[in-house]
């Protein structure tokens, strides 16, 4: 009899839960949300966020979470389609040996842009559904960097960082945020194919963040651009693994560059771009002056602005 374990957001849980709302059973195990069995499968969803499928139909039950198969991804996808975006992916492109790439970063005021770039063998997905890969989004801090320790030996990939000085000196010369991800996924991309030559993937999947053309139009001129079986689609992470797997290590070297940043600020240093980072970044002016704060945040961002009035009320 087979067993899959999926980690899985309330979201998806409730879904699942509203799904097998015929089929539900009355007895839950210790932690548990619900509890389903199908003909060739019983299902069972922990507060951990694990959902277990077991059965001779786990697989197929499974599946039907795990590769974009839930209403919100089907969604996202007909959305996609009806846009002028050229990012149709191959039929079956969830089964077959692909290097995805996707980033993180980009709407943090403190921290790098980290970019990963994965190859995920189809052999080795249904290992990685056992981890538990799925979108990074759906996994807290402590699940990722779990997850990412066992993968990054498993699955081939290259991580490109941008870290903050650099990236409010491209930043200052005009270039937008928009072209450094290209130059940073192309590269990824790049690196992983020569990583695993003469062997070539079946597809190459980028997390989508801009139209395809605009896309290679930023990486004109570099010396080496993967171009060939590349496709675009935005929640990529949600069909095919190996964007999931890029986007859990992009999220992990996220991480560990912002504990980085907190040892040598000597406080935590808060993700996102809302009122903590504005009190965090003031702190650091008041305590490192304000010329510091270019190797910890990206400039550009309002709040800058805000962590400066506030350093200012401060000193008064
Ligand atoms: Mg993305």
């Amino acid at each position: 009899m087979g067993q899959i374990v999926l980690i899985c957001g309330k979201n998806t849980i409730g879904e699942m839960k509203k799904c097998y709302q015929n089929q539900l059973l009355n007895k839950l195990p210790p932690g548990g949300v619900f509890a389903a069995k199908t003909a060739g499968c019983t299902i069972t969803a922990y507060q951990s966020g694990k959902v277990l499928f077991q059965g001779n139909d786990c697989e197929k039950e499974a599946g039907k979470w795990q590769k974009g198969g839930s209403a919100e991804t089907k969604k996202s996808a007909t959305a996609k389609s009806k846009s002028a975006a050229k990012g149709d992916v191959p039929v079956g492109i969830e089964q077959l040996s692909v290097i995805g790439s996707d980033e993180v970063g980009t709407g943090d005021f403190f921290g790098p842009i980290t970019v990963v770039a994965a190859y995920v063998k189809k052999e080795n997905i249904p290992l990685l559904q056992e981890l538990g890969v799925r979108d990074s989004k759906d996994l807290n801090d402590e699940k990722i960097i779990e997850i990412a320790k066992v993968i990054k030996d498993v699955v081939p990939f290259s991580l490109m960082t941008l870290k903050n000085e650099k990236y409010n000196k491209v930043q200052q010369k005009g270039m937008s945020q928009g072209k450094m991800k290209a130059l940073l996924h192309n590269q990824a991309i790049v690196n992983v194919l020569e990583k695993i030559a003469p062997e070539k993937p079946e597809a190459i999947l980028i997390d989508q963040f801009v139209q395809p053309s605009t896309y290679f139009q930023h990486i004109k001129g570099q010396k080496t651009i993967a171009r060939e079986n590349v496709y675009f689609s935005t929640k990529a992470e949600g069909i095919h693994l190996a964007v999931a797997a890029a986007s859990i290590l992009a999220r992990y070297a996220f991480i560990q560059y912002i504990d980085k940043l907190s040892a040598a600020a000597g406080f935590k240093i808060p993700k996102g771009a809302g009122a903590l980072v504005d009190e965090a970044a003031a702190k650091l002016i008041l305590q490192k002056g304000r010329d510091s704060l270019g190797s910890f945040v990206k400039l550009h961002f309002a709040n800058t602005e805000k962590a400066m009035a506030l350093a200012h009320k401060k000193r008064r």
